[in-house]
């Protein structure tokens, strides 16, 4: 099949990673501090999961895409510059891992120019990129963010490789995620809630999810969390995972917003 991308590449795959920490309880539960041990699954990431992830990628030269919470920056700048020396992407994640779905409109925007602000002054440079925290917009968002010079969205599930998405503000692309293609329904359990996959599961499941975009020419798109994939048992599944691909030719890792540009450029459909 001739796929979707141009010249000789046949797959693009695309690795994000959502930098929450302990913003995603925090946001749940004003009472959080109360709760260290739930505390504490989020603290993994930022103390030792991001940089088991930054070492990884940098051992196998691979650029991927961070999006981080506002808060989170403030209290890693330090990560958040070595993701940038890296070579990788840092895009918006709300404040505090706020769902703009729970926001009304003045709120959304506030979270939006706040998060801007924020990543823009550790990086000196605006995010184009724009993840909703807990993949869940409002009729609003998309017109948001165009209004704000985004490049493109990460939160619908409308297709399986990127596609255009309108907003009364302009267009932008999507480059779209899947429950299938994120760690955290397989991995995440706390006191009876949630699940618990096996390592070994999860990378045969996203085996297949990459033999499917490869057969196909189209995109490979995952989404992971420093807290859930940093885990070692979890860490080997990606390296793994890297490993397969790579044994494929015609294949490019590349960021969200280098892909989301050349979509643009292009005009792709
Ligand atoms: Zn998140």
């Amino acid at each position: 099949m001739a796929g979707i991308w141009p010249g000789g590449i046949k797959t693009v795959v695309l690795l994000s990673f959502d930098f929450d920490g302990t913003s995603i309880m925090r946001y749940r539960d004003p009472d959080a501090e109360n709760r260290p041990t739930a505390l504490s699954i989020g603290e993994f990431g930022p103390r030792v999961g991001v940089h088991r992830i930054l070492d990884l990628l940098e051992r196998y030269e691979i650029p991927a895409s961070f999006f981080v919470p506002g808060w989170i920056a403030e209290r890693n700048e330090d990560t958040v510059r070595r993701m940038v020396s890296d070579g990788h992407e840092i895009g918006h994640h709300g404040y505090m891992h706020e769902p703009p779905a729970t926001l009304d409109p003045d709120q959304e925007q506030a979270v939006l120019d706040k998060g801007i602000d924020i990543l823009e002054g550790i990086t000196g440079q605006r995010p184009l990129g724009y993840r909703s925290p807990s993949w869940d917009l409002t009729e609003h968002s998309l017109g948001f963010l165009a209004q704000r010079g985004f490049v493109y969205d990460s939160s619908l599930m409308g297709h399986d490789a990127p596609y255009f998405v309108d907003s009364p503000n302009g267009r932008l692309v999507e480059l779209p995620v899947s429950w299938a293609l994120d760690d955290y329904p397989y991995y995440v359990f706390n006191r009876g809630m949630g699940s618990m996959n096996t390592p070994a599961d999860v990378f045969e499941g996203w085996r297949l999810e990459f033999d499917g975009a490869y057969q196909y020419g189209s995109a490979f798109i995952l989404t992971m969390h420093p807290q859930v994939t940093g885990r070692l048992a979890k860490l080997m599944v990606l390296e793994r995972l890297i490993q397969y691909i790579r044994s494929h030719s015609n294949v490019e890792f590349m960021r969200h917003i280098d892909v989301a540009q050349r979509w643009t450029e292009t005009g792709m459909a």
